[in-house]
């Protein structure tokens, strides 16, 4: 009915040069009122929350319930759209209001996303995507408000469907290379470690940082089969190393959260390690801080369970998240990476110093060693060395490198096989 109503509203806008406002309005929470009270209660505070919007517009618009806690508005025949930014405040208001079900209180909000006819697109399926779109930018900008769809909106949208078909394409292609970056050992200035950094050669953009297209990879679950692939490469390279130059070479890998929900990726590495031959102390993994605050046991699980394996944990860009401190002595982790930012003004910043030092002397306490990341200047080098800081990496030292410049880059620094 939705559809028709908006289909029968746009022709009529057409014919008599109105302007037309679509809303989505998608409720904050609401799986936590259906989780805690029930759905029963859940399926009373939609009721309520319908009744609530169909208050705050004309007796000629239209409310619909697209589905789950997704409401639409249609508001027609507006010749001005001043009106249209007071009535979705008043939406929100509306469900921002404590709802009172049976004997509970429950609380949620709404985020509302907004398109205009003809302004944003005249077609209604372009209508409801700019709509969707726009609820989603609410829901980002921390939720509980409205947004306009933009231009911007969409072209930053188009942008992200291009490069995700792009990346599906990468893996067969092979556009992806593995890159490492060295650890240096500070108390001897000697290379034992590196870290893994995936690097994607576009064909027509050149170099994409991981930091834009990881992301897409996580949402897509192309990840898993990218992080297959990542752990692999680097499985093979340690071998390599280890034989070759340094029998205690590590890499650390970098581990998405996505990748920690099902095991089957565990399971995958542990077989790699064994055909190769390589001790779980080849392999580091990366991992950041939200996870050790993940209450999940399954999460625990799969962590302990890489222990066993053998395989080292680093905690990355520590500092930057929320740890739970308790959860480094309890999780076995072994290294701590303080994060760049803190790096980065440690030799003129008097609390980047102070927090520096810190993170060591509690690091040291509970057994974990430290790695600084983003290392630029000699000045922070020798800061760090002072405080007792065990491993850095960094553009001081040098730039992530391809297999074949890292083995040049060992022969030049002279690494005695230990
Ligand atoms: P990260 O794990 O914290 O990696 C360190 C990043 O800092 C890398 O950026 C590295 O090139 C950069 N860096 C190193 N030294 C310096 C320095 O002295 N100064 C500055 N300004 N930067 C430095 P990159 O390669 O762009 O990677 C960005 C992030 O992408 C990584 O952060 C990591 O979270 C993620 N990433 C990279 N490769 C993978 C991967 O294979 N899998 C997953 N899941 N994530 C990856
Ligand atoms: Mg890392
Ligand atoms: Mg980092």
């Amino acid at each position: 009915m939705l559809l028709d109503r908006l289909s029968h509203d746009l022709k009529k806008a057409h014919r008599g040069g109105f302007k037309l406002a679509l809303m989505f309005i998608d409720l904050d929470r609401f799986k936590e009122v259906n989780d805690t009270l029930g759905h029963h209660m859940g399926d009373m505070l939609l009721v309520e929350a319908s009744q609530r919007i169909v208050g705050c517009i004309r007796e000629s618009d239209t409310v619909a319930r697209l589905g789950g806690d997704e409401f639409t508005v249609i508001l027609a025949d507006l010749t001005d759209t001043c009106g249209i930014e007071r009535i979705a405040s008043d939406i929100l208001a509306a469900l921002t209001a404590p709802f009172t079900l049976l004997t509970e209180r429950a609380f949620v909000s709404a985020s509302i996303g907004i398109t205009l006819y003809p302004d944003d697109a005249v077609h209604l399926e372009d209508l409801l995507k700019n709509a969707d779109q726009a609820m989603y930018v609410s829901k980002a900008n921390g939720r509980n408000c409205l947004s306009y769809f933009t231009r911007a909106m969409q072209d930053a949208a188009l942008h992200r469907m291009h490069l995700l078909a792009d990346l599906r394409l990468a893996m067969e292609q092979h556009q992806f290379e593995l890159h490492y970056q060295p650890i240096l050992d500070l108390s001897t200035l000697q290379i034992h470690k590196a870290e893994a950094l995936l690097r994607w050669t576009h064909p027509v953009r050149g170099a994409v940082g991981p930091a834009e297209f990881i992301p897409l990879a996580e949402e897509s679950g192309l990840i898993h089969a990218l992080g297959n692939w990542v752990f692999a490469q680097a499985m093979a390279q340690a071998k390599t190393w280890r034989e070759q130059i340094d029998p205690d070479f590590q890499i650390s890998v970098n581990l998405s959260p996505v990748q920690l929900q099902s095991g089957a990726e565990r399971l995958q590495w542990q077989h790699h390690l064994q055909s190769a031959q390589l001790g779980g102390a080849a392999v580091v993994l990366e991992i950041t801080e939200g996870l050790l605050l993940e209450k999940s046991a399954h999460i625990s699980a799969e962590l302990l369970a890489y222990r066993d394996a053998g395989i080292q944990v680093a905690i990355d860009d520590f500092g930057t998240g929320y740890s739970a401190l308790s959860y480094l002595k309890q999780m076995d982790i072994d290294f701590l990476k303080i994060d760049q930012s803190f790096v980065r003004n440690l030799d003129t910043d008097a609390s980047n110093h102070a927090l520096c030092e810190a993170i060591v002397v509690m690091a040291h306490k509970l057994g974990l060693k430290v790695i600084a990341e983003g290392v630029e200047t000699i000045a922070q080098r020798d800061l760090l060395q002072a405080m007792g800081c065990d491993c850095a990496q960094g553009y001081l030292f040098s730039k992530a490198l391809s297999a074949k410049e890292f083995e040049t880059l060992l022969a030049t620094t002279a690494q005695p096989v230990r």
